[in-house]
């Protein structure tokens, strides 16, 4: 990385082409997730739809004072909750995913009390009946949808963070809506990921034609200059948790001694250690095997990570 400068973002809507609108949320930490919206005439399409009621409204609302077209269709970029939880807030609208996100969703439903045992913060956000509403329409490759005169190429590049990650891409305006393959600024959480596919859908994005603005799934508006950084991390890790799991050291000491320079200032640096569970299970040759998740989770609180 050429600097460690981190820069500051707001929750904010920004407008990036007429009818164009990425969603971002200040400190793009746990769960806090960023979205979109594409306008046609009175319809529109969002992009995912966050996690917590509150934040989802605050979404609608930016949308609403934006635009007057209402979300119609709505795009879940993978099946994490801080970017599907909020669905059932969309109850016009029509939503589409990637086949295997459907089916993720389907199967973990919303574990409340999983979830609030990682982040407690969150209780207050989360109280009453929250209920998940799975997508309607899915894919399984490559999905063209159009509003307003525009071209929505919807793109399946899983597994990388996520087995049914989607990227949005609208080539006349040369955005990408990337979820979470990337995280600008703040570690990529790699715990239910395939780290060498996420390298190459990153590889993917640095290659593609026709982008200019980058909208991640946590932190600031980017480009490709930022998607190489999040791919550099991960080729770091990888090299230096490799080296470690040769030498016949289990995933804590590895996350304890890896030195990651000056990715140590992105947000959330702790996610190393399940990011070195996940590389162990590549390494043993189960790239999408299981990991234990919750003790993971649980030492990231005593991990200080090395620069
Ligand atoms: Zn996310």
């Amino acid at each position: 990385m050429k600097t460690h400068h981190i820069p500051a973002w707001d929750t904010k809507l920004h407008e990036l082409a007429d009818g164009v609108f990425a969603y971002t949320q200040a400190t793009g930490g746990f769960c806090i997730a960023n979205a979109g919206f594409v306008a046609g005439d009175d319809e529109g399409v969002a992009i995912d739809a966050l996690f917590a009621p509150r934040m989802t409204e605050a979404f609608q609302k930016a949308v609403r004072r934006a635009s007057k077209a209402r979300v119609r269709r709505l795009i879940n970029t993978h099946h994490h909750l801080d970017h599907s939880l909020g669905n059932v807030m969309f109850p016009k609208a029509t939503i589409i995913a990637q086949e295997q996100a459907r089916e993720v969703i389907i199967r973990t439903g919303f574990p409340k009390e999983q979830l609030l045992a990682i982040a407690p913060w969150f209780k207050k956000d989360l109280k009453g009946k929250i209920t998940v509403r799975a997508p309607d329409v899915t894919f399984e490759r490559h999905l063209t949808l159009y509003v307003g005169g525009r071209r929505l190429d919807l793109t399946h590049v899983g597994p990388a963070h996520t087995v049914g990650d989607v990227l949005v891409h609208l080539a006349a305006d040369r955005v990408l809506f990337a979820g979470d393959v990337c995280f600008f600024y703040v570690t990529p959480l790699a715990f239910e990921g395939n780290i060498a596919g996420w390298v190459r859908a990153l590889q993917a994005i640095e290659d593609m034609e026709n982008v200019e603005t980058i909208v991640p799934g946590h932190g600031p508006l980017g480009t490709k200059e930022q998607v190489r950084e999040v791919r550099t991390y991960f080729e770091v890790i990888t090299r230096e948790a490799h080296r470690r799991f040769e030498a016949g050291m289990t995933e804590d000491d590895a996350a304890r001694d890896i030195a990651i320079g000056e990715y140590v200032h992105w947000g959330e640096a702790e996610r190393l250690l399940p990011n070195v569970y996940r590389l162990f299970t590549q390494f043993r040759g189960d790239p999408n095997g299981p990991i234990d998740v919750a003790r993971a989770f649980a030492g990231m609180a005593e991990l200080s990570v090395k620069q």
